[in-house]
């Protein structure tokens, strides 16, 4: 892996770390370690719980969706609030369990605005996911996963590329890193608040049918 020599500085710790580690699990275990101590940026101050990702270490399939809500600033798990269980259920309708994936989201931290005495989610900005990018590179790069699964279109955007649109984009098959075919489908959240002029029923439709599409795939990547 090429890197940009200040990424090369601030991750020779994380790298070293993993090249020490000797399984799989070993190495996403060291970054994980990582993650949940970093300051790299400002989402750091506010979080309860750094969540950087959890599954098998030998997943055919990663799951990456945008970043943690309240559920999982609390457990520091992904996924677990409503909207992981909408997407076990999906999941698991199209013949995939959720402990043979590896699940993580674009950043790790939390990015939640205070207004009203209350906090309130909202996408990570640019900078936010640019400071947290080596992490899920480096996930990708130990994992080698055959399928990558975006959820929603920040992470569409961050794995396929920063024009990708989710209306028109969703449910197409790209070429990704580390020789995975990655896919983006609806945010289980979107799913469940419904988008404007489309309604969560229709929009669990489509994300079902690119769960099946994600399913299909992996039966065909079996052997590469
Ligand atoms: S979001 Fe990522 S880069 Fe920012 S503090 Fe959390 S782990 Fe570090």
């Amino acid at each position: 892996m090429s890197l940009p020599a200040r990424e090369r500085e601030l991750f020779a710790p994380v790298d070293a770390d993993i090249a020490a580690a000797g399984s799989r699990a070993a190495k996403l275990a060291a970054l994980a370690r990582h993650v949940r101590v970093c300051e790299l940026c400002p989402l750091s101050r506010s979080r309860r719980h750094a969540v950087p990702g959890e599954g098998s270490a030998r997943a055919r399939l990663m799951i990456v969706g945008e970043g943690p809500g309240a559920s999982e600033d609390d457990t520091g798990r992904p996924f677990a609030g409503r909207s992981g269980a909408q997407l076990d259920r999906m999941l698991a309708d199209a013949g995939i369990l959720r402990r043979s994936t590896f699940i993580t989201n674009i950043v790790k931290c939390r990015a939640a605005d205070e207004a009203g005495g209350r906090w309130h989610n909202r996408p990570p900005r640019a900078a936010e996911v640019k400071a947290c990018r080596p992490y899920l590179a480096r996930q990708i790069a130990i994992l080698r996963p055959r399928v990558i699964l975006c959820l929603g279109a920040w992470a569409g955007r961050s794995i396929i590329g920063p024009g990708f649109g989710i209306g028109s984009g969703r449910g197409r098959w790209f070429a990704g890193p580390s020789q995975s075919d990655v896919i983006a489908t609806y945010h289980p959240a979107y799913i469940q608040r419904g988008g404007p002029g489309i309604s969560g029923k229709r929009l669990e439709r489509l994300a079902r049918a690119d769960l099946e599409s994600v399913s299909r795939r992996l039966k065909a990547r079996k052997t590469t």
